[in-house]
Parts: C-alpha cells; sequence; structure tokens
C-alpha cells in the first residue's frame, strides 16, 4: 500500500498540461504484470490498462524480447524505400484476426491518426469513385476519436467544441444511444431506435449526397462509460449507412485488440460489419506507439488505380513498432487472451454487480469484456449526479492512488452526462487478481462516501 507520493520537479509533459492544483504524481520506476511501481517501490494494481493501452500487463518477457531482437536488425526504415518483415506479418495478422472487407491496415502511430486517416482514405475514395460531393462525417454526442483537429471535429465533447470549435469543420453530431438515463417515457430499446432514426433525419437533411460517412465506438470508451447499445441499434445503424451510400466507420481504438471478449468488439454484431475500423492502444498494449485504420482491398485498389492514397507520415509502418504489434497480436493468440478478456470480464462484472448492491455510489456497471465502467451517482434512486464541484473523478482517482490502485478517469463534456470509472485492466488478468482489483476499489468507494456524506452529499 503506498504510502507517500513523490513530488517530481514537474519540468515534464505531467506539468504541462495539469490543472495547477493537481496532486503531485509518482514516479514510474518499472512494471511487472498488472503492477506498476513507483520509484519509492510503492506498488499500484493498474485497474485501467492506463488510458485502456496495456492489454498485455508491463514489462512481457515476450514483447521485451521482441523489441530487443527488432533493435539488433532495422528500427526504421522509410516505408516508399523499403518494405519490412515486421509491417508484413503485423498487418497479416491483423487482417486475419479483423476478418473479412478489413483485409488492408494502413499503419500509423496512435488512434488519432488512425481516425484522420481513415476519414482522409474515405474521402479520396468518394473522390476517386465519382462521388465528389460527398464529405461529411457525421459523428455522436457524447463520443471520442481523438484529439487531432480532424479527429476532434467528428468527436462529440461539448467542452473541447467550446474552446477549438471555430478551427474546426464542425460535423453534424446525433446522440449516442445512452443506456442509463433515459427520456421520459422510454426504454433502452425505444430510446436507441431513436437515436439511429436521428441518424436517418441528419443524414436526410444534410443530403445524403454529401455525407461520406458516420463514425462510432462499436462499444464506448471514456465519453460514455463503456456504452453498449441494444443489438438493434446496430442492425439499424448498418442499414440506415447502407442505403445512403454512407461508410459506417468503427472507432475501436479502445475497443479493439481483443478488449470485449471478441477480437473486434464489431464481431459482436456479425449482421452490422463497418466498412472500416479504426484500432491503436492494445494493438501494442502500450509498448509503442501504434495504430491502424482497415479497409477493403477493394477500396485500397480504387484508390491505387487513381495514383493511391494522398496521405502519409514519416512513421508510417515503423519497423520497430510493427514488430511490437506483431509480437503483442501473436501473443494474443497464443495466450487465448481473447477468451481470457471474455472469461475474466465475466467475473469482474459479477463482481462489480456485487460490489455495487452494496455500495450506495454505484448506480450503474456497464460494459463487455474487460472494457467495463462503473457509473458513480449521489443517490441510485433518482441517478442524480454528484454535484460538478467535488471533481468526483479526480477525487477518487486520488484516493485510488492512495489504495494502491491506477484508475482512470476523467471528467467528460464537462461532466453532462454523468461521472464514471472506467474498469478496464489488462486482458492477463487473473481471477485473484479481479478479486484483487474489486476489494481495492470497496476500500476507495468506502473512503469517497464517507467524504461525501460528511458534506452532506451522499
Ligand atoms: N478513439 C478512441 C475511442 C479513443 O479512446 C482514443 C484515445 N483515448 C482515440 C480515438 C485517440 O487515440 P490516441 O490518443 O492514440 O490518439
Amino acid at each position: 500500500m503506498p504510502t507517500t507520493a513523490p513530488k517530481g520537479p514537474g519540468y515534464g509533459l505531467q506539468a504541462f498540461s495539469r490543472p495547477v492544483d493537481a496532486p503531485p504524481l509518482p514516479r514510474i520506476a518499472r512494471g511487472e504484470g498488472i503492477w506498476l511501481i513507483d520509484t519509492e517501490g510503492n506498488r499500484y494494481l493498474d485497474a485501467s490498462s492506463g488510458p485502456v493501452a496495456s492489454n498485455l500487463g508491463h514489462g512481457h518477457p515476450r514483447i521485451i524480447a521482441a523489441i530487443e531482437a527488432q533493435a539488433r536488425q532495422a528500427v526504421f526504415a522509410y516505408p516508399s524505400q523499403f518494405e519490412s518483415a515486421a509491417n508484413i506479418e503485423f498487418a497479416e495478422r491483423l487482417a486475419r484476426l479483423a476478418g473479412p472487407g478489413l483485409d488492408r491496415a494502413f499503419v500509423v502511430s496512435g488512434g488519432s491518426e488512425a481516425v484522420e486517416s481513415a476519414i482522409k482514405f474515405v474521402r479520396q475514395h468518394a473522390v476517386v469513385t465519382g462521388q465528389a460531393s460527398r464529405w461529411k462525417v457525421i459523428g455522436r454526442q457524447p463520443g471520442y476519436h481523438g484529439n487531432t483537429l480532424g479527429a476532434l471535429g467528428v468527436s462529440g465533447d461539448a467542452h473541447a467544441h467550446e474552446i477549438f470549435g471555430p478551427m474546426m469543420r464542425t460535423v453534424p453530431r446525433v446522440p449516442a444511444p445512452l443506456t442509463y438515463r433515459l427520456p421520459p417515457n422510454h426504454t433502452v430499446e425505444s430510446h436507441a431506435r431513436n437515436c439511429a432514426a436521428a441518424l436517418d433525419e441528419a443524414i436526410r437533411s444534410e443530403g445524403p449526397e454529401t455525407v461520406l460517412a458516420f463514425i462510432m465506438e462499436p462499444v464506448g470508451g471514456l465519453a460514455t462509460g463503456a456504452l453498449v447499445a441494444p443489438d438493434i441499434y446496430h442492425a439499424l445503424v448498418r442499414e440506415i449507412c447502407t442505403r445512403h451510400g454512407v461508410k459506417l466507420i468503427f472507432d475501436e481504438v479502445m475497443s479493439g485488440a481483443g478488449r470485449t471478449g471478441r477480437f473486434l468488439a464489431a464481431d459482436h454484431w456479425p449482421g452490422a460489419r463497418p466498412d472500416i475500423a479504426v484500432l491503436a492502444k492494445g494493438l501494442s498494449a502500450g509498448y509503442a506507439p501504434l495504430g491502424a485504420a482497415l479497409v477493403s482491398a477493394e477500396m485500397v485498389q480504387a484508390v491505387n488505380a487513381a495514383g493511391g492514397f494522398m496521405h502519409g507520415f514519416t512513421y508510417n509502418a515503423h519497423v520497430m513498432n510493427c514488430a511490437v504489434g506483431a509480437a503483442v497480436l501473436r501473443e494474443v493468440e497464443e495466450a487465448d487472451l481473447v477468451g481470457n478478456a471474455a472469461r475474466m470480464g465475466s467475473l469482474l462484472r459479477d463482481r462489480l454487480e456485487d460490489l455495487a448492491s452494496r455500495s450506495a455510489l454505484i448506480g450503474d456497471v456497464r460494459g463487455k469484456g474487460l472494457l467495463l465502467a462503473v457509473e458513480l451517482v449521489a443517490d441510485k434512486e433518482t441517478k442524480a449526479m454528484i454535484p460538478l464541484e467535488r471533481v468526483a473523478p479526480e477525487r477518487v482517482k486520488a484516493l485510488g492512488m492512495r489504495h494502491g490502485l491506477a484508475l482512470y478517469c476523467r471528467r467528460t463534456s464537462r461532466g453532462a452526462y454523468g461521472d464514471w470509472l472506467m474498469i478496464t485492466p489488462p486482458l492477463t488478468i487473473t481471477a485473484e487478481e479481479v478479486e484483487l482489483l474489486v476489494g481495492r476499489l470497496a476500500a476507495v468507494l468506502d473512503d469517497y462516501a464517507s467524504e461525501l456524506r460528511a458534506e452532506g452529499i451522499l
């Protein structure tokens, strides 16, 4: 159990990007499986895989060995001058795991780049196939697709739009089918049907011939706290996109690479395959900056026949990063981590539901596989949110560190939709570690509940 939070001089990125009153951070020394260990020797159970990235846990010997081996050969060679075995193996494995229609990978350094690449690729595809009038990308509110201006432009985060809105091409956004707080007289399903109908209406009112794509997270991430829409929503969205000739982009940056108990979250809805899938995070399990936009061979052929994709980055198909990605995918398959995510996900969910029945603070448990979240409320009956000034996520995160539990939570959209903790440990987690995680979480929430009671909030 950590006793002290060592103070750093604060010259690094952490100091650059944090509020002035944020508590000091412990300094990382090393990682070991599900544990992160600071320079004082304090151990933190990684309840979130960082920002849902460290799918293989920390210090994984096979990935470290792959990094060492690749470093002795080639680390970087520019992909317009050389191809690499690492890139070929990574792309082939990824295509096989992603399945039909998602068989070509444009390999980049992270999620935002992958989203930008997907959008630009779809646009160029429309231009070369005689549909140059299509350029609008519809997104969801709330929703998150990255922090570069293009990816942020298709994200539904009201706060970010207040600041950066004038600089972005703002696109129509339709409501995400949230499942916890429903409009009056609605069920989860009737609300989801309305949200799908809103997409249809948005496409019609924009003019279908101008709409290029619809982007959504098939299982939500931080913006919605692991939202899982009912099956009918996925079927309707697919049908609407097909009917209007609009490409369906699944942002699987968080949900992909096995996290939800299938390789892609899309695999839970085989009747609603996306045209494009975007992955990052778990793809390299945090061992290298890596992302990919997956599209069909036919689409690539059409763009290449017209001269090739007019887009690229210095670190496209980076040799070392691809070697890491290939090693991660090898491990995901050989250690059956997708199966483990499904098994441990259902155990963890049961335990979180037990905890919710005992805790005055947990209003909802949701998600799929090991992409789970618990929503914190001030009143379970009324679903009242914790008052904004209590900065619930930041406080719970600080209490977590005190209890040796690294938590991922951040208020998105100024807390307009509620507060939640992502419960997304590495896919390598064992049943014993699940019990330990939930035990520590219970202690954190007990402390937080005592604080709220002392203030008369709970
Ligand atoms: N899409 C989703 C769903 C994400 O969760 C994230 C990262 N949190 C991104 C895109 C952006 O990825 P990156 O931070 O690697 O640019």
